[in-house]
C-alpha cells in the first residue's frame, strides 16, 4: 500500500480504515473490537495501534482531522517517505518518529506542539519539514544536522532565537519564519539564502526569556540558553572551560576517523557535555571552528543590507557567531 489518506474525518486518534483488529496478544492480526478505542473528537485515547502493520506504506496524509494522539507504532512505518499531520490537535509527537529512516516529508503545521520530537534528527532522509502555526519556542540544535533538509518553514511560532549553524548547510535553501514576533536575530548563514521573515522582531518584550542578550545601541537579541558567554572583538583570550573542549572535541573527532586508536583514557563527563562534544553549540561563521560556551557576535541589521527592499515588514538582524575576537574582527557579511 502505497498511500492512505485519512482527512477530515474527526479522528481522534491514528487508527487504521475497516474493522478494529485489536486484541490483547497481537493487536495487528486480531478482528476483535477493542474496548479501549474511539473515533470521539477530542477524547485522548492510548491503545496498541494498528497502524504499525503497514509497513509498505509510503504516504499516510491525516491532516484536518482531531488528532490529540500519535502512537510509537508510527515508528514501525519503515518504509514511509510523506507523513502529513497538518490541522490536527497535536501537543507532543513520539520520539519513534525518528525511527522513520526514509522519511521525507513531515507536515505538522497547525496544532499545538511547543517541543519536537527528541530523535527528529534522527530522520537523515528528511528534506522538508514544516511546523507552522505550533507553540514552539526553540528549535533544536541538533536538527542542523539534518544532511538532506532542503526546506524548512516555521512561521508562526513562540521563537525567540535560531540555533547558530541553522543555514550552515549547504542543502538548507528555503527558512520560513514569519510572525515570530520575539525573533530579532538570524544566523548569518541564511544571508544568501531564501528566506521569510516578515512580522519578526516586532515584540519588544522579551524580559521573561531569561537569555543572554546581545545588546547593541539599541538592539538586544536573545540567544539560546545554552550559551553561557558572550565575548567581544576586544576579548583576547577564551575562557579555560571553552579551551577544554575545544581539545576534548578535536581528540575524540580524531578517534572516530581513525578508530584503531585506543590510546586516548576514558572521558567521564556530565551528559550535557558529552552531548555538547557530539553536536557543538555552533561553528564559526567565518573559520568553521566549533564552539561549545562562548560565542563573539557581530550583528547587521537586515534593514542595512542590500535585502531591505525585500523584506520591509521585518526589523531583524543578521547575527555572525565568531569564535574568537579575530574571526569576528574579520567576519564579511557578504564575503
Ligand atoms: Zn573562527
Amino acid at each position: 500500500m502505497p498511500l492512505l489518506t485519512l482527512t477530515q474525518l474527526l479522528l481522534g486518534v491514528i487508527m487504521p480504515p475497516g474493522p478494529p483488529p485489536c486484541s490483547s496478544e497481537d493487536p495487528c492480526l486480531s478482528s476483535r473490537p477493542c474496548p479501549k478505542r474511539g473515533f470521539e473528537t477530542g477524547t485522548p485515547l492510548s491503545w496498541d495501534c494498528p497502524i504499525g502493520c503497514l509497513a509498505k506504506l509510503q504516504s499516510l496524509d491525516l491532516s484536518d482531522n482531531a488528532l490529540q494522539v500519535v502512537c510509537p507504532e508510527i515508528g514501525r512505518l519503515s518504509c514511509l517517505r510523506h507523513l502529513r499531520l497538518a490541522n490536527n490537535q497535536l501537543k507532543f509527537l513520539p520520539a519513534e518518529i525518528g525511527d522513520l529512516k526514509h522519511l521525507e516529508t513531515l507536515d505538522i503545521s497547525t496544532n499545538r506542539l511547543s517541543t519536537l520530537p527528541e530523535r527528529l534528527h534522527q530522520c537523515l532522509s528528511l528534506q522538508c519539514l514544516t511546523l507552522d502555526r505550533n507553540h514552539l519556542r526553540c528549535f533544536p540544535r541538533q536538527l542542523c544536522q539534518l544532511p538532506s533538509l532542503t526546506e524548512l518553514s516555521m512561521a508562526g511560532n513562540s521563537l525567540a532565537f535560531l540555533p547558530l549553524d541553522l543555514g550552515r548547510s549547504r542543502e538548507l535553501q528555503y527558512v520560513f519564519v514569519d510572525n515570530n514576533i520575539h525573533l530579532k536575530g538570524l544566523p548569518s548563514y541564511l544571508y544568501n539564502k531564501v528566506i521569510g521573515c516578515s512580522g519578526c522582531g516586532l515584540s519588544s518584550h522579551t524580559s521573561d526569556l531569561k537569555l543572554l542578550s546581545i545588546a547593541s545601541e539599541e538592539l538586544s537579541i536573545p540567544l539560546p540558553a545554552e550559551v553561557k558567554a558572550v565575548s567581544s572583538e576586544t576579548e583576547r583570550v577564551e575562557p579555560l572551560e571553552e579551551l577544554t573542549m575545544r581539545i576534548l572535541h578535536n581528540m575524540y573527532s580524531d578517534l572516530a576517523k581513525f578508530p584503531d586508536l585506543k590510546y586516548l583514557p576514558p572521558i567521564s563527563l556530565p551528559k550535557s557535555l558529552l552531548e555538547l562534544l557530539q553536536c557543538p553549540l555552533g561553528h564559526c561563521h567565518r573559520c568553521s571552528q566549533p564552539m561549545f560556551t562562548i560565542v563573539y557576535p557581530k550583528l547587521f541589521p537586515l534593514r542595512e543590507t542590500p535585502l531591505v527592499g525585500v523584506h520591509r515588514r521585518t526589523t531583524v538582524s543578521f547575527v555572525a557567531y565568531c569564535c574568537s575576537s579575530k574571526c569576528v574582527r574579520k567576519f564579511n557579511l557578504q564575503s
